[in-house]
């Protein structure tokens, strides 16, 4: 894997993104931050924060690309001649249209609960509301 360059919007100075590392929260043990460092400055920057509802939708959202991929074969493998197969690829098209819906949805929720532990843990980010 590529290791990303970073520039730290603190320091300014560049930095190689080594592994994000991760804490427990010591108010509660259900949420992990995960976080980069400046090697710098040590400013602190959020990945994520997850908890048990985050953890879920990850694997909500694993298992829809598992099916999504499946989906993506039966719309590519057919060559669609029999009005079956076109019926098919139309509802696996439908349905894999619906599951990028839901993930986007996911994503989002898993976007909010990050934010909301930020606004809980990282009093000196209020400002940034
Ligand atoms: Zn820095």
């Amino acid at each position: 894997m590529d290791k990303m360059r970073l520039s730290c919007d603190v320091c300014h100075k560049g930095f190689v993104l080594a592994d994000i590392k991760t804490e427990i929260m010591e108010d509660d043990i259900t949420i992990e931050h995960g976080y980069i460092k400046c090697p710098h400055c040590g400013h602190i920057y959020t990945v994520y924060y997850a908890d048990i509802e985050y953890r879920q939708n990850i694997s909500k959202f694993t298992e829809l690309q598992d099916e999504l991929h499946r989906l993506k074969g039966i719309c590519k493998s057919k060559k669609h001649k029999t009005a079956d197969d076109v019926k098919l690829a139309y509802n696996a098209e439908n349905r894999a249209r619906e599951i990028m819906d839901e993930q986007k949805r996911i994503s989002n929720k898993n976007k909010m609960i990050t934010a909301k532990y930020k606004e809980r843990y990282e009093e000196e980010s209020v400002c940034q509301k």
